[in-house]
């Protein structure tokens, strides 16, 4: 998280200023170039549904379990048990892109805003 508390520094930048280590900054030479994922399998460390703006809600009545919306799920965010079922959404993790939304034959999904 050092790196994430220098950037916010850096950004905020009102009152330090940029090469002040003192302060626990970092001038932009010493920043890391956007993008670079440095640990591999640390999605999971992050919430990433936070930008959501529409959100599947699950009606655990009507699903009836054919299995056709996890394995479509770019984020794996429907939760399944060891039997394969549906038991809900990681809303952690899910973006909202409705995909799970659009393949369930049954309409056991509705898309809501946030
Ligand atoms: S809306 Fe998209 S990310 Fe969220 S559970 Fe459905 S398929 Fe996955
Ligand atoms: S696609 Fe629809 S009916 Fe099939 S498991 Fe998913 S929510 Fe249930």
């Amino acid at each position: 998280m050092k790196d994430k508390s220098n950037r916010a520094m850096i950004i905020g930048g009102d009152k330090h200023q940029a090469g002040d280590k003192s302060k626990g900054n970092l001038s932009w030479r010493e920043m890391d170039k956007a993008g670079i994922i440095r640990k591999t399998g640390n999605a999971k460390e992050y919430k990433t549904g936070e930008w959501r703006s529409m959100k599947p809600v699950w009606k655990k009545d009507i699903c009836k379990q054919c299995g056709m919306c996890f394995p479509v799920c770019p984020d794996v965010s429907i939760l399944v048990d060891k039997e394969g079922r549906v038991t809900g959404i990681d809303y952690d993790h899910c973006k909202g892109c409705g995909v799970c939304v659009e393949v369930c034959p049954f309409d056991a999904y509705d898309f809501v805003k946030e």
